[in-house]
């Protein structure tokens, strides 16, 4: 059985902590169901863990207020699903679960600053142990980069005499500024999370809000928007921003809850997805992961899951061949295939706002681009009133099932025949619901 060496620059704690080297980890994360069952294949018993934690299983539609840009969503039942916690307690549990494998060393403290070998094999990694500045050499059969988005590999491969690898970038100048608060008692297992949209037709900045129940009782809320939105950077502005969405039903969440932490900010968001399946000569031995690979806006919440399919594709190749029939080749173009639903999804998403810097090659964002949208229209919009519809979408959006199933004659056929349920003008709360989070039932929340 296999053993691998992680090489972490941070010191990780022992407690669900914030940590310099996961800047990302003070905003919302939420896990979708397609990458918890991945992780549970992994790491059978993972998700009772979190559960156990103080986790919160969330049922896609059932249990989530969602405003998306056609309207409000139906609360239809159904199989997918997110689970929601903050990020630190995500990773520890994680982690904990990995680490008792046994399989891991774990070298914390320590920064990888190359590779070593050649543009045809790469045979290990150079190391800095960050307290005594020493360096040394860790050798291994297969090296993944797993250094998220700030990954230096461009420069690693170049001094491996190594052509660049290609890329497409689009930037939609995303920001993000998050706050945790005590939720009312019983609102975290009580009430639904929430999820408030742009409407990325209405050529304007888009703004959004998103309030997610996590652990210990606590509303963790990320408000966010497209470039030329004025993200509050301020504590004083967070809750006018909310209130400037196009529902102010976070803002009425947040008015009377307290606090429990500052503002923090993020301008991280970029959609950027290398191609190493495109390049003629792959160096054996090197594999990209995550966002080193690929980074999405974390609006779509995709990073997880892309992330945990790798981990999966190159489980089973070491499964099927072992390391020495193994090609690094082929492992790390299954991983690229693992990617181009996250990606096109984000990006083509993102290419519809105003301000939208597309530097993308791939033809579903340039020529192909205004016949694909038109499309994901349509399907939107039924989506939100229709439950067949609404089912395939969910499935979809949680990376359960390819979205080529979208284009299949069935879903074509469903497209056209599920029934519609009336357009929602409200917010679909119960009326337990409403008490529950201390929110008037006879105050109108219209959209504007
Ligand atoms: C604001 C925001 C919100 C997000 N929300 C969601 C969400 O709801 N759902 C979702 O699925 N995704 C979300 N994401 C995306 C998600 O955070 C990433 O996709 C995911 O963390 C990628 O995992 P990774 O392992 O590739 O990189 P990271 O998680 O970034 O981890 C990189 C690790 O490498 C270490 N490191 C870096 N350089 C070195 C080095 N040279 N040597 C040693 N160690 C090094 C770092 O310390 C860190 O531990 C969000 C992202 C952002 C920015």
């Amino acid at each position: 059985m296999g053993r691998a060496t992680v090489i972490e620059r941070d010191f990780l704690a022992e407690t669900p902590r914030h940590r310099k080297g996961l800047p990302q980890g003070r905003h919302t994360h939420l896990l979708w169901s397609g990458g918890v069952r991945i992780l549970e294949t992994l790491l059978p018993g993972v998700t009772d863990k979190l559960l156990a934690a103080g986790a919160r299983k969330i049922s896609m539609y059932s249990d989530m207020i969602t405003l998306t840009s056609h309207g409000w969503q139906h609360r239809f039942p159904g199989d997918q699903f997110a689970v929601m916690c903050s990020r630190p307690l995500l990773d520890l549990v994680v982690r904990n679960e990995i680490l008792a494998t046994g399989r891991i060393d774990l070298k914390q403290g320590h920064e990888a600053i190359a590779l070593t070998g050649d543009a045809r094999r790469v045979t290990g990694v150079r190391v800095r142990t960050l307290d005594s500045g020493e360096r040394s050499a860790v050798e291994a059969d297969v090296v993944v980069d797993a250094t998220g988005r700030g990954s230096r590999l461009s420069s690693w491969m170049a001094e491996l005499g190594a052509p660049p690898v290609g890329q497409d970038l689009v930037d939609v100048g995303i920001q993000y500024a998050t706050r945790i608060f005590r939720a009312p008692p019983g609102a975290t297992t009580g009430f639904p999370a929430v999820n408030l949209l742009a409407d990325h037709r209405d050529r304007q900045p888009g703004c959004n809000g998103a309030l997610y129940p996590i652990e210990d009782g606590r509303w963790i809320v990320t408000l966010s928007g497209t470039r030329g939105a004025k993200v509050p950077a301020r504590e004083e502005d967070f809750l006018r921003f909310a209130e400037e969405l196009r529902s102010p039903l976070v803002a009425d969440l947040i008015r009377t809850a307290e606090p429990l932490t500052p503002l923090y900010s993020t301008h991280t968001g970029t959609d950027r997805r290398l191609y190493p399946e495109r390049m003629r000569h792959w160096p054996e031995g090197l594999l990209l992961f995550g966002d080193s690979l690929a980074a999405f806006n974390p609006i779509y919440g995709h990073g997880l899951t892309s992330a945990a399919r790798a981990a999966a594709t190159l489980d089973s190749q070491l499964q099927q061949g072992g390391l020495d029939e193994w090609s690094s080749r082929r492992a790390q173009q299954a991983i690229c295939e693992g990617v181009d639903d996250p990606w096109i999804m984000a990006a083509s998403r993102d290419i519809c706002y105003v301000d939208c810097r597309n530097f993308a090659t791939d033809v579903r964002l340039t020529s192909l681009a205004p016949a694909l949208q038109r499309f994901a229209e349509a399907i939107a919009a039924k989506a939100i009133r229709a439950a067949g519809v609404a089912e395939m979408v969910a499935n979809v959006a949680s990376l359960t099932t390819p979205q080529s199933e979208l284009g299949t004659s069935e879903f074509l056929s469903l497209l056209q025949r599920d029934r519609m349920l009336p357009e929602l003008t409200e917010p679909p709360l119960r009326a337990d619901e409403l008490a529950l989070a201390n929110l008037d039932p006879s105050a109108p929340r219209p959209l504007v």
